[in-house]
């Protein structure tokens, strides 16, 4: 797609960045077929080939307006469309990067504002978002049906193992997990004990800067990277042998650190080491098959009727990470056996604080999926992300769980 930058961005680093990403643009459009909001709303604007006209536009000087703001707004940044795009187009960058102009050029006001304000402050602060989620918690059975259903019960990390491993591997906990779903990472730490190594959290680490980023407040997002950064470093320079991420979400986003930190000298080169030592847990444990497979055998054969499972594959794991299919065979190596689930390839509609920001959207995404999943009459929905999780489990009486959860549970047999 032929570009003329407007100078305000043409020599930065985005401008280049966004000018390379819109020259790949053959404008095909296989993209809108495969996005979620451009199936529901039918506009060409509410798709990702709209969206890259928006922004071409705007980067090129046109001014642009709230309607231009709501386009964007309403893009789940899920990154179905880089899956389906046969020209590599990084379609995500550019929205990051129109949406950082668009903010500055359309400030917000009201009750958006506020709205975002909170968000940006409350979720990426564990020990804030923490208390506020316990007393929600103590009080859940009161509270209105709608914000119920963003309330998982109070549940616990389960038990710790007390052995020392050699092998050490360092876990993010992240900022809402805790508080939500503990024992995603004390499964974690369970399965990996069980596999011979030691999983550690960093104490510093936080927040890995999506929800920031989301938000389009690049800069801070950027601050919470080097935080984490600050924190990892000690734990990998003492031989920790990866980063392991168990929500995908996190993990798709710390995969975008050296970019995001490019410019910073300070960390542009830790953070590469970062983005090489990530893993996602269902990387780490499938490198870990033939031990896992042993483990498997020797466990009591699962019940016929909790054998039924719809996977529900985030997308930032399918799309993000681009894991496909490995956690399904893990899942059936673990005697599950998967039901279908059409468009698996579309948005649950948690998409990070979309739900709370684009509610009638993001809920029929969510009763969309729902009937998918449920088609096939699980006993149980597994997730590989903290927030599709809590969003799915809202609306349905199936349990909604993480599938470390379930493999925890079924080694425990
Ligand atoms: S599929 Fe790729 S090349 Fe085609 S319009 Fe979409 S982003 Fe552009
Ligand atoms: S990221 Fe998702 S919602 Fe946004 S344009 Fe691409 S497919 Fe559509």
């Amino acid at each position: 797609m032929e570009t003329h930058l407007a100078d305000f961005i043409r020599h930065t680093t985005a401008g280049r960045e966004a000018e390379e990403i819109l020259r790949r643009c053959v404008h095909c459009g296989f993209c809108t077929a495969t996005c979620p909001t451009y199936q529901l709303l039918g506009d060409e604007l509410d798709g990702p080939r709209g969206r890259i006209y928006l922004i071409k536009q705007v980067l090129e000087g046109a001014e642009p307006t709230e309607k231009t703001r709501l386009h964007l707004d309403r893009c789940l940044s899920c990154r179905s469309c880089e899956s389906t795009c046969p020209s590599g187009v990084h379609y995500t960058r550019l929205l990051d990067i129109g949406r950082e102009v668009v903010e500055q050029k359309v400030p917000r006001s009201g009750s958006d504002a506020f709205m975002r304000g909170t968000l940006k402050n409350l979720l990426p602060r564990s020990m804030l978002f923490g208390a506020a989620m316990k007393l929600g918690q103590s009080v859940r059975m009161l509270l209105p049906g709608v914000l119920r259903a963003k309330v998982p019960p109070l549940s616990s990390a389960g038990p710790t193992p007390h052995r020392l491993h050699a092998r050490q591997m360092v876990a993010l906990a992240g900022c809402v997990q805790p508080s939500m779903y503990p024992n995603v990472n004390g499964a974690t730490r369970r399965v990996l004990d069980r596999l011979g190594i030691q999983m550690v959290e960093a104490g510093g680490a936080g927040c890995c800067g999506a929800v920031r980023l989301h938000l389009n407040a690049a800069e801070g997002s950027r601050d919470d990277a080097r935080r984490n950064i600050d924190a990892w470093w000690p734990l990998l320079e003492a031989g920790a042998e990866c980063l392991v991420m168990t929500a995908s979400g996190c993990g798709s986003h710390v995969l975008e650190y050296a970019h995001l930190l490019q410019d910073d000298p300070d960390y542009a080169l830790k953070a590469a080491r970062v983005v090489l030592a990530t893993r996602d847990i269902s990387e780490v444990i499938t490198a870990e098959a033939d031990a896992l497979g042993s483990l498997l055998l020797n466990c009591v054969p699962l019940p016929e009727s909790e054998k039924p499972l719809a996977f529900q594959s985030p997308c930032s794991l399918q799309h993000g990470l681009k894991i496909r299919g490995t956690v399904e065979l893990l899942l059936t190596a673990a005697g599950y056996r998967l039901t279908p689930v059409a468009d698996s390839h579309l948005c649950c509609g948690s998409a990070g604080t979309y739900s709370v920001l684009q509610p009638v959207l993001s809920q029929r995404l969510q009763a969309n999926k729902i009937a998918a999943l449920t088609a096939g009459a699980p006993a149980t929905i597994a997730s590989a992300n903290v927030g599709c999780m809590a969003h799915l489990q809202g609306v349905t009486d199936v349990p909604v769980r993480h599938w470390i959860e379930l493999i925890d549970e079924r080694l425990a047999s």
